[in-house]
Order: structure tokens, then C-alpha cells, then sequence
């Protein structure tokens, strides 16, 4: 019988300061035969998150670091092609967390199923999946939109930043967008028919620029940068409002702590609620989520983008890539 070898990507070093493609290395292992009750799965798609930028440091947070010299994970979506499980059959397709492989062996424990046939496999790892639902509970549950809110959304071309977006307009809200270069805030008014974006990273003053855009004030805030946007918008926040805190990529690289927010005070004195929270915590909402965002696709009500980058080598790349800017929407590494 031929064996099966995988290529796999293992964390080298704990990056210190911007990760590096250094910080990774290539190997390749001899995948073992499936026993009873297992199946081996090859991926298709892996994702690549910036919260797993967390996971190379030391430090335990509310998910454990990664191991060195181990195979990183994450999500994958990808195909049974061989089983001795009841549960899954040949062919079929699953989601995972056994990401950054080609190949790997499971008795099927944390493994779902999904339906080609609804949408295109990479989009469970995307708007049908975690960055999806990260929108909408941020969105709905946390920041609680009403109609006419204005809603200023950080990183509004990423995978997450893109989904609040839509979802804020199908609820009526005024929405206002920052992202890192010229095409993307293009998309962000043309594709996602958001009412302002701009360019941070040429805009100059964060703020005059939030001003500018939202002479009457923000009613939420969705971050999912952190540091000097946060600051720009707690001053630019009306009393009584909310600031949704999803992430703050801006210091995920950072060695030392963060020069703003300098404002913090003003949130006392502007009775603004700022709330962080974490996805899983909100696996109850997982149906609501499906169901509203399936009807938002099919009614052509949000409008979707990937970035896709070729083999398994180059998943460091994408990865880096997450910090300068060279996603477009969800990063995904296609095996
Ligand atoms: P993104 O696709 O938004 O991340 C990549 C993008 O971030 C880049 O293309 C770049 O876009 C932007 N970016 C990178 N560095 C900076 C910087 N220094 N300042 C400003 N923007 C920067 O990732 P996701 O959509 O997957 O996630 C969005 C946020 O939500 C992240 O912070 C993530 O950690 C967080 N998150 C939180 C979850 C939770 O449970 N709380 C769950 C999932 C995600 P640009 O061109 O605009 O600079």
C-alpha cells in the first residue's frame, strides 16, 4: 500500500515583535492508517486568523499557545477520503480545526459536516463561519443597532469588518467605514454600499476624518483595531452609546503597551458601555445566525470577498500578509 505523506506547518520560534515567515517551518510527516472508528480527511481550504497571533506567544489567554516544533491548528474544511467511521462516509466534506496540513487522521470528535450544495466549501470558514458569526453576535447581540444608529466599523474590508458592515445597513443604520487603501474603500461604497469609508492610512487625523464623515456623532463603535482608532472614536462616541471591542490587531505584534487609548476618562463622563466579547461564548445563537445570514445571500443582500493564497508553503505568508494590509476580505490558503 502507498503511504500518504503530509506537509504540515509548525511554529519554529515565538515571534517577538512582527511575526516573520521565520517564524514558521515546513515539514512533512508519514500520515498514519486509519483504525476503526477513524477516517483520514484531506483539507482543501485552511484559514488563517489574527487571533491566532495570540496563540504564538507564552501566555495562556482565554485559548492556549500554540506548541513549538508542532503543527499549527485552526480551521479547515476539506474531504473523507477513506473512513472506518459509521459517522462519515467517503467523499464526504467537514469542517475542522485541523488546519495547517494537508492530510490528518480523526476519530471525527469536534468535526462537522457541511453541504456543498448551499454554498462553496471555503465560505464555512468564512461569512457561514466563524468570521461570520463573529459579526453577528458583535453586531447584533453586543452592539445592539437600532434604526438610524450611526456605526462606525474599524478593518471595514476584513473578513469580520465587511460582514458588520452589510449587516448594520440591512438594519438601517448609517455606516461608516476605515480600512488600509484606495480599492478597498472603492468596495466598501460600491460592493457593500456603505455610506462613507476612507483610507486610514492617508487620511491623516483619525478623528477629523470621523468628524468629517459623522458630523452628529457614532452611536456604536465596532473595533476591531484597537489603539489610535479606538482613541478617535471614544472622543467621537454620543453619551449613552456603545463601543463593541471584537479585537485590536493593531497591538497583536506590539512589545510594548499601547500609546492609546489616552481617553478612557471620557467614557465615564460620555456613560458609553464598552463590552468585549468572544465568539464561542455564543454557540446558542449558532441557528439564528445560519438562518439569517442564508437568507441574506440568497436575497443578493451581502456581498462577499476572499483572498486566496495557493499551498500549504505559503500559508506563513498569508498569515504575515494579515498584518500589512494584503487581505481583501477573509484570507484563506487553498491546498
Ligand atoms: P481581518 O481580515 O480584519 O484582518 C486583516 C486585516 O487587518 C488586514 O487586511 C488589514 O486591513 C487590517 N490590519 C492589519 N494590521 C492593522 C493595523 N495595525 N491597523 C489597522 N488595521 C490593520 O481579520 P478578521 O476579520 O478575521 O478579524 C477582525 C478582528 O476581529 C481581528 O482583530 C480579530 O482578532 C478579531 N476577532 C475577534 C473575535 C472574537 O471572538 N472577539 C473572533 C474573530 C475575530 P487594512 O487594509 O484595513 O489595514
Amino acid at each position: 500500500m502507498i503511504e500518504t505523506r503530509s506537509r504540515e506547518i509548525r511554529l519554529k520560534n515565538r515571534p517577538t515583535g512582527m511575526v516573520t515567515e521565520n517564524d514558521f517551518e515546513l515539514a512533512e510527516v508519514v500520515v498514519p492508517d486509519i483504525g476503526e472508528g477513524q477516517i483520514l480527511v484531506r483539507n482543501a481550504y485552511i484559514s488563517v486568523d489574527p487571533y491566532m497571533r495570540g496563540r504564538m506567544g507564552d501566555r495562556e489567554t482565554y485559548i492556549a499557545p500554540f506548541d513549538l516544533g508542532k503543527p499549527l491548528d485552526g480551521g479547515c474544511v476539506g474531504q473523507v477520503i477513506e473512513s472506518k467511521s459509521e459517522k462519515f462516509q467517503e467523499g464526504d466534506f467537514v469542517l475542522g480545526n485541523k488546519g495547517w496540513r494537508e492530510f490528518f487522521v480523526t476519530d471525527g470528535r469536534g468535526l462537522n459536516p457541511i453541504d456543498p450544495d448551499i454554498a462553496p466549501i471555503q465560505n464555512y470558514l468564512g461569512i457561514l463561519g466563524m468570521p461570520g458569526f463573529t459579526a453577528y453576535v458583535g453586531l447584533l447581540d453586543i452592539g445592539q443597532p437600532k434604526e438610524g444608529d450611526t456605526v462606525f466599523v474599524s478593518t471595514a474590508a476584513g473578513a469580520v469588518g465587511l460582514l458588520v458592515c452589510q449587516i448594520a445597513k440591512i438594519k438601517g443604520c448609517r455606516v461608516i467605514g476605515s480600512t488600509g487603501s484606495d480599492e478597498k474603500v472603492l468596495w466598501l461604497k460600491k460592493e457593500a454600499g456603505i455610506d462613507a469609508a476612507f483610507n486610514y492610512k492617508t487620511a491623516g487625523n483619525l478623528l477629523e476624518e470621523l468628524h468629517k464623515h459623522s458630523p452628529d456623532g457614532i452611536d456604536i463603535y465596532f473595533d476591531n483595531v484597537g489603539g489610535t482608532h479606538l482613541e478617535a472614536a471614544i472622543d467621537s462616541m454620543n453619551n449613552h452609546c456603545r463601543i463593541v471591542l471584537c479585537g485590536m490587531i493593531s497591538i497583536y505584534n506590539a512589545t510594548r503597551p499601547p500609546r492609546a487609548p489616552r481617553n478612557l476618562i471620557s467614557a465615564i463622563s460620555k456613560r458609553l458601555t464598552l463590552l468585549g466579547f468572544i465568539v464561542n461564548d455564543h454557540n446558542n445563537r449558532m441557528l439564528p445566525f445560519l438562518h439569517d445570514m442564508g437568507q441574506w445571500l440568497k436575497q443578493g443582500e451581502i456581498h462577499w470577498k476572499e483572498t486566496i493564497v495557493q499551498g500549504i508553503e505559503n500559508a506563513p505568508k498569508a498569515f504575515c500578509g494579515l498584518f500589512t494590509g494584503d487581505s481583501f476580505g477573509k484570507m484563506l490558503v487553498k491546498l
